[in-house]
């Protein structure tokens, strides 16, 4: 839906089709009949997402995100509440060093080994040098981010405690099989821009805060959405030069039959 955007934008004729009967793919929610919204469960925007921002001011959504307050909660077993504190009044990187520094989630020990690994990690070296940074983030795609913490000197009542829950509240799976790259790349991002770290809330159901308002940007220009078409190839051919390209796709009718 962004491409249709930008598009529409530069004067194309746009047709977007889905399988399913509601737009916006993860970012889409639909009301059953009672009256429910059901949606995909995707509800946080991090401060870094300059895109998603700029797509949404275009389309006029803007308006329809919370800003949290800059702490992020760990709710333990028996309702502990554990915080990892951002509020500092100085940025990056002072206002994460001393939120994991004062945090009550981790015991001395674990935090005094979760602040030697950190320190011997790329997101260090983000500060002076972020693409060199990104980089060797992008190398470590092959290797648990459990395995690369450990291997630094990470304990793992911290990776129960703290990286896990961490992982969770993102969206990925847990950190014995995450890779250290999905991990690493959003914590060079914490570590090098104070808002990014920041969270908004969308203030209700995608489809009326945010696939809705985009929608509307799209048909508004004359962008045309066939809901239950799926793709089912896509034809290419080679040009003379050898290159392979895309010259088209095989759509039909989404249909239930078995035959
Ligand atoms: C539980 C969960 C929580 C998340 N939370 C967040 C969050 O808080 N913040 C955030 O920024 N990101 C979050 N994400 C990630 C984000 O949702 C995705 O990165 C993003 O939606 C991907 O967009 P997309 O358009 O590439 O794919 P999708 O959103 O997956 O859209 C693909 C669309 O293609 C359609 N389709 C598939 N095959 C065909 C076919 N053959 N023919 C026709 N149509 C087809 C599907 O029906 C779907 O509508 C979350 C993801 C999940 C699963």
């Amino acid at each position: 839906m962004s491409t249709a955007v930008e598009l529409l934008d530069q004067g194309h004729e746009v047709d977007l089709y889905d399988s399913r009967t509601f737009i916006g793919g993860k970012v889409g929610s639909f009301v059953d009949k009672h009256g429910n919204h059901i949606e995909m469960g995707l509800h946080v925007f991090f401060g870094c997402y300059s895109n998603l921002f700029r797509l949404m001011k275009k389309v006029g959504a803007d308006n329809n995100l919370l800003v949290k307050e800059h702490t992020h909660t760990f709710v333990n077993k028996g309702g502990i509440v554990g915080e990892l504190d951002f509020r500092f009044p100085v940025g990056a990187p002072l206002h994460g060093i001393q939120a994991f520094l004062r945090t009550n989630q981790l015991k001395v020990y674990d935090k005094a080994r979760n602040a030697v690994a950190l320190a011997l990690s790329p997101v260090v070296r983000a500060l002076l040098d972020p693409d060199g940074a990104l980089q060797q983030v992008r190398d470590l795609d092959d290797v648990s981010f459990t395995d690369w913490f450990m291997s630094r000197g990470g304990t793992r009542e911290s990776i129960t405690r703290m990286w896990d829950p961490v992982a969770y509240a993102l969206g990925f799976i847990d950190c014995d099989n995450i890779s250290a790259r999905c991990m690493l790349t959003i914590f060079t991002l914490f570590a090098t821009k104070t808002e990014a770290s920041l969270l908004r809330m969308l203030k209700g159901s995608p489809d009326v805060y945010l696939s809705g308002p985009i929608k509307k940007y799209i048909t508004d220009r004359g962008g045309r959405f066939h809901l239950r078409w799926g793709c089912r190839e896509v034809l290419y051919d080679k040009s003379p030069d050898g290159e392979t390209y895309v010259k088209g796709f095989l759509i039909s009718k989404v249909s239930f039959s078995s035959t």
